[in-house]
């Protein structure tokens, strides 16, 4: 609804209809107490009556801009698990992701591997899975101050000859606190020292009880050198997406989150973005924090140029007029004027927020029903 009755409008500005009247007149627009005027007046008229609009028109033109859709049986199609590799400093997260990487890459793609956008995906058992390559980066810290963390499996690294250490402990309560399903990969089993019992043991201490131990938590031993038990890691990443029926909706404008981003000379801003539901294409304008552009060119993680990226599918994009921040939610829109205008609001609110410069005075949701 883009509109809204001049009483209702009234009440919540907290003046008389007859106020209303009288100034939207003076503004040289004629209506009764019950008929309606346009978004765009009420917000005048809001002005006039010395309410400092902010929040509630944001809101108003988020609602304006972004698509809604339904999510229904019909629309939702399976998409892939998103997992993030978590665990110990040295415990093996880095040598891990490289092991399912490189055991992934066939030699046609092998220029690919340089390729580094700080997610990528792998196939196994035939299906895609995608990795996000960039622990304890700052996408992650950001998203998980929102609650908005774009992964569902967490893959918790433990060294079988060291155990549970600190960033360990805090590995697991950020993925609780994130409600990921945890798989436990218990790493360097390669080494004669490697003790799994005693990580299965101390993993009960932090509520993880394995499976063979009448628990519900999957751990697998592996070897990030030797490639012992990667494909049953992978196997089991497969399994849980299958217990978590993971879905999304790919026929509708693209939406999701930017895992990292960065300013290149020659190419200007590049942004890696994860699609979380929706299908992104060249030539869609999207909105990411404070940036707006549309995308000129999309690559894969391979670096190969694609056109289209559906729901858990990661590409780098170019075409955005600034930098997004790692972490910042991103959507397609079909308007780019009011986009801009969304960014001119938020950078307004940033800078609102960051100076309390004046006493906002609050509408309760004043246009939230516009
Ligand atoms: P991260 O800090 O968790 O990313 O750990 P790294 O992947 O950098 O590994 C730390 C060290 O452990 C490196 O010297 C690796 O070579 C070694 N390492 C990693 N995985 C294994 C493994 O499965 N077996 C053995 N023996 N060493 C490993
Ligand atoms: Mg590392």
């Amino acid at each position: 609804p883009d509109e809204i009755v001049v009483s209702e409008l009234a009440s919540r500005l907290k003046v008389t209809a007859a106020d209303v009247i009288k100034k939207l007149f003076s503004l040289g627009v004629m209506v009764t107490i019950n008929q309606s005027v346009d978004y765009d007046t009420a917000c005048i008229v809001a002005e006039e009556f010395g309410a400092k609009v902010t929040k509630e028109v944001v809101v108003s033109i988020e609602e304006r801009l972004f698509e809604e859709v339904e999510d229904t049986e019909e629309n939702l199609q399976p998409r892939s698990p998103v997992v993030v590799v978590m665990g110990h400093v040295d415990h093996g997260k880095t040598s891990l992701l490289d092991r399912i990487r490189h055991a992934n890459v066939t030699s046609g793609e092998a220029g690919g591997i340089t390729q580094h956008i700080g997610a990528y995906r792998v196939k196994a058992g035939g299906r895609d899975i995608t990795f996000l390559d960039t622990p304890g980066h700052e996408a992650f810290t950001a998203m998980r101050a929102r609650g908005a963390l774009a992964t569902d499996i967490a893959i918790l690294v433990v060294a079988a000859d060291d155990g549970i250490m600190p960033q360990t402990v805090e590995a697991i309560n950020h993925a609780k606190a994130a409600n990921l399903s945890i798989i436990v990969a218990i790493n360097k089993m390669d080494k004669p020292t490697a003790n799994p019992d005693k990580v299965k043991q101390e993993l009960t201490e932090h509520g993880l009880v394995c499976e063979e131990w009448g628990g519900d938590v999957i751990c697998v031993p592996v070897s990030a050198k030797t490639g012992e038990g990667i494909d049953e890691l992978l196997e089991m990443v497969n399994l849980t997406a299958d217990v978590l029926e993971l879905k999304a909706n790919p026929d509708r404008l693209a939406k999701g989150v930017v895992i990292e981003a960065r300013i290149d000379k020659g190419r200007g801003p590049i942004a890696t973005v994860l699609v979380q539901s929706g299908t992104l294409h060249t030539g869609d304008t999207i909105i990411a924090g404070t940036a707006v552009g549309r995308v000129r060119v999309m690559r894969d993680d391979k670096g190969k140029a694609v056109k289209e990226a559906g729901p858990s599918v990661p590409v780098e994009i170019m075409g955005l007029a600034e930098v997004p921040s790692a972490g910042d939610d991103f959507a397609a829109v079909e308007d780019e004027k009011l986009a801009r205008e969304l960014v001119e609001k938020r950078k307004f609110d940033a800078k609102e927020e960051q100076f309390k410069l004046y006493k906002k005075v609050s509408l309760d949701n004043l246009f939230s029903q516009i």
